[in-house]
């Protein structure tokens, strides 16, 4: 027999569906957006062990003809498109008729179904892509379909899915993603036999977003409503002041499919730029709907992604409605007294790209933005404000010293330059100045040492906190009061599927109801320095996508990043007491390099100073 032999039936369907399942949530997308396509009011979902022992899907759709439930497992088949051609118009979702059969190749499918204008209803059960039975079921209503054990004839599979709480967190992703965009429907969410949220279906963005992501978030968003000539582009932001430390916020739609792409992404980043934190990123949920020929949705088996015809105008278009909304919340704090220059309402913007001045566009929105700086900040500060003490009301800003001294900055460097400290009198470690409220300037006999505060810092609580991570777990304080934290549902989720490790890092926290959680301790960190704790950045942390292989790599990074949001930031004043404590940190106990690997003193010879100004 020669080596090229011809695939059976059932390994090609296996092969495919690796395609387009490759793990629960993939399953359960597919199953979500064909309840969907059946014109449902009520999707009912339940997921066992992180959706590898068991999904299912509940639908009020118009249910499927007993005739056609034995074809739908068929690869190839749907009923959503006869030609070719038909394939760019489509407007539901599904069109490559694999998604069932691909489902049932790996695992074991129970479809139980009435389809409207039928008395009664049926049901299948096909194991690894074999029907073991067909028959007719009484059925009220709709579309019952259920999913046990994925992946069970494909150990390869099996062995490369993640920890069922991984598992689950994407499937929770999914589910909020398709809640998101249709707000006409009502979804409904079991994990693991208990409820974990249900949306309305009043058809409204709002309501859906409050029951996803809770009352804090709900507050705060602000509309976006932007019409160009093919399309529209609309939904809602939060404040900037409530922001995540990565993109796990940012949720987009094109045609109300939850797609991914990265030109959405980045006009998102370059929006905010000048309205939030360094290094933060915002909440978002962005719709754009487009005409279908602009888009091209089948780059990817999954669908998932999409491709625009004019990714430059579509950069240009998102920014110039983030920039819009911004303009328009800020016309909210005129009627407060607040004075900004009104401008004129946008016209339609026409879909041609060579109308558009790239140099111009980024021009206009970034002095438009800069120009109602002023009237923002004081809103935003407000709401910085606010926020910071609902998470943490022990925590001292580092920043109030300097409002307490009331000098203005310039000043406050001055008198900092001109003086000398002597940090230890026998050593000739002198303090000779203070840059940015970030580097302190040394001298030490012949040699000049510029000393990065935060670099110092963010190493010196790193190694602390490794040191007793490693040792077992990391001393806590009791909080006076706990910290009530909202979060959304996945945060929450992912939180309470990770107690011990948070535990570990000396958070005690609790199921606190609702959307809510308590925090009763923080770590208790050993410096000198006041610091302030901000659980929510390791849970946006654990949040991204992490690879459980690599549990002790994760968790250093959490510890990195733990670090780094306790250490005193560079532009933070501090006092002498505490530059005096950086400079002995830095020169002796030879803290060179920070967690992130960047050095934390730079350090200039008298030589080298001589030979700079040709002394030499
Ligand atoms: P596609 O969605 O690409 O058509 P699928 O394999 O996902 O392919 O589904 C095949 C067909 O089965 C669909 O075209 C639809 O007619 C029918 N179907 C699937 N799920 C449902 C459901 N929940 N309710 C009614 N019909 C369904
Ligand atoms: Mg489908």
């Amino acid at each position: 027999m020669g080596e090229i032999v011809k695939l059976s039936e059932s390994s090609k369907n296996k092969l495919a569906a690796g395609e387009v399942i490759e793990r629960p949530s993939s399953a359960l997308k597919e199953l979500v957006e064909n309840s969907i396509d059946a014109g449902s009011s009520l999707i009912n979902i339940d997921i066992y062990g992180g959706g590898i022992k068991k999904l299912s899907v509940y639908d009020n759709g118009k249910g499927f003809l007993k005739e056609d439930l034995d074809i739908a497992f068929e690869r190839h088949t749907t009923s959503k498109i006869k030609q070719f051609e038909d394939i760019f118009q489509l407007k539901t979702f599904g069109f490559r008729g694999e998604a069932l059969a691909s489902i049932a190749a790996v695992s074991k499918v129970t479809v139980t179904t009435k389809h409207f204008s039928e008395e009664i209803g049926s049901q299948i059960r096909i194991e690894g892509g074999k029907k073991v039975y067909l028959k007719e079921v009484p059925f009220e209503k709709g579309t019952l379909i259920n999913v046990e054990d994925l992946f069970f004839n494909t150990p390869a599979r099996l062995k490369f899915l993640k920890s069922p709480s991984s598992e689950l967190k994407q499937c929770v992703d999914i589910i909020e993603r398709c809640a998101l965009a249709n707000p006409n429907i009502s979804f409904k969410l079991n994990i693991d036999g208990k409820q974990s949220f249900f949306t309305p279906g009043d058809n409204n963005l709002t309501s859906a977003i409050l029951s996803l992501y809770g009352t804090e978030i709900y507050k705060n968003l602000v509309e976006i409503n932007f019409e160009f000539e093919k399309g529209r582009i609309y939904g809602y932001f939060v404040q900037p002041a409530i922001n995540r430390s990565n993109r796990t916020g940012y949720f987009f739609y094109v045609n109300r499919r939850p797609v991914k792409n990265r030109i959405i992404s980045l006009a998102i980043d370059e929006a905010f730029k000048n309205n939030i934190m360094a290094n933060r990123f915002p909440i978002i949920f962005l719709f754009i709907d487009i005409n279908p020929e602009d888009i091209d949705i089948n780059v990817h088996p999954q669908k998932s992604e999409v491709k625009f015809v004019d990714e430059r105008l579509i950069f240009k278009l998102i920014m110039l409605a983030i920039n819009d909304a911004f303009e328009n919340r800020i016309k909210i704090t005129n009627i407060q007294g607040i004075t900004h220059a009104n401008t004129d309402k946008k016209e339609l913007i026409n879909l041609n790209s060579d109308e558009f001045d790239n140099i111009q566009l980024h021009q206009n929105i970034n002095n438009k933005l800069n120009s109602s700086n002023n009237s923002q900040k004081t809103l935003f500060d407000n709401n910085y404000l606010g926020v910071m003490t609902g998470i943490n009301n022990e925590y001292t800003p580092i920043k109030t010293h300097q409002q307490a001294f009331n000098i203005n900055s310039n000043k406050q460097e001055e008198i900092i330059v001109n003086q000398v400290v002597n940090i230890d009198q026998n050593d000739q470690i002198k303090i000779v100045g203070y840059l940015f409220n970030t580097y302190i300037a040394v001298q030490k006999s012949d040699l000049l040492y510029l000393i990065d505060q935060h670099a110092v810092h963010e190493r010196e609580i790193y190694n602390n906190l490794k040191k007793m991570f490693n040792e077992g777990s990391i001393l806590r304080q009791q909080l006076l009061s706990p910290i009530i934290l909202n979060l959304t549902n996945k945060e929450k989720i992912i939180v309470l599927g990770n107690l011990d490790l948070f535990n570990k890092l000396g958070f005690e926290i609790e199921d606190f109801g609702s959307n809510t959680i308590a925090i009763r301790t923080q770590p208790l960190i050993t410096t000198k320095i006041k610091i302030k704790v901000k659980i929510e950045d390791i849970i946006s942390e654990l949040l991204l996508e992490k690879d459980n292989n690599d549990l002790s790599r994760f968790i250093d990074d959490i510890l990195k990043k733990l670090s780094c949001s306790l250490a005193i930031k560079g532009g933070d004043y501090i006092s002498d007491f505490d530059k005096n404590y950086i400079v002995k940190l830095a020169l002796e106990e030879n803290i060179l390099f920070c967690p992130h690997g960047r050095p934390t003193t730079l350090e200039l010879s008298r030589t080298q100073i001589e030979k700079y100004f040709k002394r030499r």
